[in-house]
């Protein structure tokens, strides 16, 4: 069914909102904690979810606090989808309280291990230990895509044949992507494949497609922790020893502190769209288009 553009435009602007966009009658509510989450889940839930995105573009998910809105949003969901491995820690004490069931998109996923510093305690009650930004490998998000569809066909069994064939759909197109990914990499000259991150976001990516990671300029999975002076003086050290290209911001980050380094080094700022999607009409508007931004951007700045 085509929408007109009136219509589309809209959808577009109520869902900046985080309200919930126009569907069939009786659609299955479904809210989703990212714009990443949230753009896997409308691929997989297609026409017959009605769907909220909790977090707006741009904004930081590791730090992100819901409004009253999203409370209700929240209060008013059949399915609510986090991306899971402590990622939505403001999250957690609300959740409990919500009557739907709450999904984990990236459970199942094999989770890399923070290497915690000596002394960091890990106490407060949040998946710390685990490493979140497991959708920087698109083999990962086709088990979001999975799990989603599981998770809507249960909720909603009318339309399991649907979800599960939208879902296997969409997990081609991740493969289609994971290949492009592999010959984009190809053309960086092998010493070049150096990663510094603002924070430690890019682990799965380095893994997967054989990256180094020199250092992160917060040496943390969240990006809450302010450096001290001492880090910072190390991570130019290790910029400089593994003589890396490029350090990569995040558009969900302040560059400041990333730019001063990267003129102490000799490096430069590129900025990637990791945590969040771009605008409608931006360079990152879908998951796929974010993956394929953040190489580009990658292969540009260190071939
Ligand atoms: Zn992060």
């Amino acid at each position: 069914m085509k929408r007109p553009t009136s219509l589309l435009l809209l959808t577009a602007f109520l869902a900046a909102c985080a309200a919930p966009t126009p569907a069939e009658s009786g659609a299955f509510k479904v809210v989703a904690s990212t714009t990443l989450v949230g753009d896997v889940a409308a691929r997989v839930g297609g026409a017959h979810i009605q769907l909220v995105t909790l977090l707006p573009v741009g904004a930081d998910p590791h730090s992100f606090e819901p409004s009253p809105q999203d409370l209700a949003a929240l209060e008013d969901a059949d399915l609510i989808l986090l991306n899971g491995l402590g990622l939505e820690a403001n999250l957690a004490n609300i959740l409990s309280a919500a009557p739907a069931p709450v999904v984990e998109v990236s459970d199942g996923i094999t989770a890399r291990e923070f290497e915690s510093e000596e002394g960091h305690t890990e106490d407060d009650g949040h998946d710390h230990g685990l490493d979140p930004h497991v959708w920087m490998d698109p083999r990962n998000v086709a088990v979001w895509a999975v799990n989603i569809a599981a998770a809507l066909a249960d909720a909603d069994p009318a339309h399991a044949t649907d979800y599960r064939a939208n879902a296997e759909a969409y997990a081609a197109e991740l493969d289609a992507l994971h290949n492009w990914i592999v010959e984009q990499v190809a053309l960086i000259p092998t010493e070049d494949r150096v990663l510094v991150a603002d924070h430690d976001s890019l682990g799965y990516f380095a893994a997967t497609y054989g990256f180094d990671l020199a250092g992160t300029v917060t040496a943390s999975f969240s990006t809450l922790a302010e450096p001290s002076a001492q880090e910072l003086a190390a991570l130019e050290d290790a910029i400089r020893a593994a003589g890396a290209l490029a350090i990569f911001v995040d558009t969900t980050i302040n560059p400041a502190l990333a730019e001063r380094i990267a003129a102490d080094t000799g490096s430069q700022v590129v900025r990637l769209y990791s945590a969040s999607l771009s605008e409608p009409g931006g360079p990152a508007a879908t998951y796929i288009d974010l993956m394929r931004y953040n190489v580009s951007a990658m292969v540009a700045a260190l071939k």
